[in-house]
């Protein structure tokens, strides 16, 4: 029986953040209800393939999950376990929550449940930042929510901050962090900022409403970061991810080393067979459908080469790289063929390091990973 993490999507928030565009909106009356039905019948049309595998890791994430109520909540969770067949005895069972929208009740819930993990967006300690950035919450509500957390079970808390921020200097990111390390989360997302097109945070700094901070002072946030993360007994083990010992998502690994998963709602990507799909993005049409996996797109047909690449260039993202013998199981290929050029090269450019048959990211790699990470393509 082969592995299987899934992903489902909850697309719907209080209000939108100024620099998102994730597929999520606030809700019409009623749209939430349907949502959850489609999503059922979704989870049903899938079923047979689904039985079929080991439910490794789940990911429910948005938008934002802890908006559902704890009876919203329960039917989704009971369409999930319905329709998949075995799950491995230490699942991964991760949603995403956003400070705002939680309460003991949904905590309490999503533990009885059998959810294992919580990943809260708290983003700065700073609430005129927060504001800034339109986030609906303040940072007391972000440690009130760990509180909760606790307080209903759990022990394995990711928080998520951001860098770059309009407005957010080096001190600002220090206290963000010594707030965060303060509330002993088990892990630590810590993103840059993107401005993505088509959002209001990216107008307004093209129109000069907005200054974001200079390169070299996101430079030093990050590097502050590694270090500090560091000392606190924090291992980086991906590009902006950093957990206590044991404590790595094991669900984001499933992406980093290119394994199998079936995203379910909508907009959902699933990674199967080689094969890359996406459900629809179309609400209404989503909501509409008898059986919503016929609205499926296939986004690639994997070749062997753009399987090799991938695999390359999201493995090394982790701090521990790629190992080459991993490369021919899977491929049947020897890595050194085929990548031994670029690997050489890189070496040579103080890059990557390379142990036997391990290569990483050297401590420069990491400041120069996208020029890295290019290089791996054929
Ligand atoms: S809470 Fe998350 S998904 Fe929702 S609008 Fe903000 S950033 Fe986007």
């Amino acid at each position: 029986m082969s592995d299987l993490s899934l992903y489902i999507h909850i697309p719907f928030c209080v209000r939108k953040c100024r620099y998102c565009d994730f597929l999520s909106a606030p809700e019409n009356t009623g749209e939430r209800a349907r949502y959850i039905e489609a999503l059922g019948r979704e989870m049903k049309c899938r079923s047979e393939d689904l039985k079929k595998a080991r439910v490794k890791t789940i990911f429910w994430g948005g938008g934002t999950p802890s908006l559902l109520s704890p009876a919203e909540f329960r039917e989704i969770a009971k369409g999930l376990k319905t329709c998949t067949g075995e799950w491995d005895e230490d699942a991964e069972w991760t949603i995403e929550a956003n400070p705002g929208t939680l309460d003991a009740e949904k905590a309490g819930e999503w533990r009885r449940a059998g959810v294992n993990r919580v990943s809260l967006g708290v983003q700065a300690a700073q609430d005129r930042l927060l504001e800034r950035i339109g986030r609906i919450h303040t940072f007391r509500q972000a440690k009130e929510s760990v509180g909760i957390l606790r307080e209903a079970g759990f022990s394995n808390i990711n928080l998520d901050l951001m860098m770059g921020l309009p407005g957010q200097d080096l001190n600002d990111w220090k206290e963000t962090l010594e707030e965060a390390l303060s509330l002993a989360p088990e892990h630590l997302s810590c993103y840059s900022l993107i401005l993505e097109e088509g959002t209001p945070l990216l107008r307004a700094v093209r129109e000069g409403r907005e200054i974001l901070p200079e390169e070299e002072e996101e430079r030093a946030m990050y590097e502050y970061t590694l270090r500090r993360l560091e000392k606190a007994g924090y291992r980086q083990y991906e590009i902006s991810n950093f957990a206590k010992p044991r404590y790595a998502c094991r669900h984001n690994l499933v992406y980093w080393e290119l394994g199998e998963y079936q995203g379910l709602g909508l907009g959902a990507a699933s990674y199967r067979e080689g094969r890359r799909l996406k459900n629809t993005t179309d609400l209404a049409a989503y909501i509409r459908a008898e059986d919503p996996t016929k609205l499926d797109t296939v986004e690639e047909e994997s070749s062997l080469k753009d399987q090799m690449e991938e695999w390359m260039f999201l493995g090394m993202r982790k701090t521990e790289g790629v190992d080459l013998t991993e490369f021919r199981r899977r491929f049947g290929r020897d890595g050194e063929e085929v990548y031994g050029d670029v690997i050489g090269k890189l070496e040579r450019e103080g890059l990557i390091l390379r142990e036997r048959n391990q290569i990483r990211l050297s401590r420069r790699g990491l400041d120069l990973a996208n020029q890295v990470f290019a290089a791996f393509l054929l």
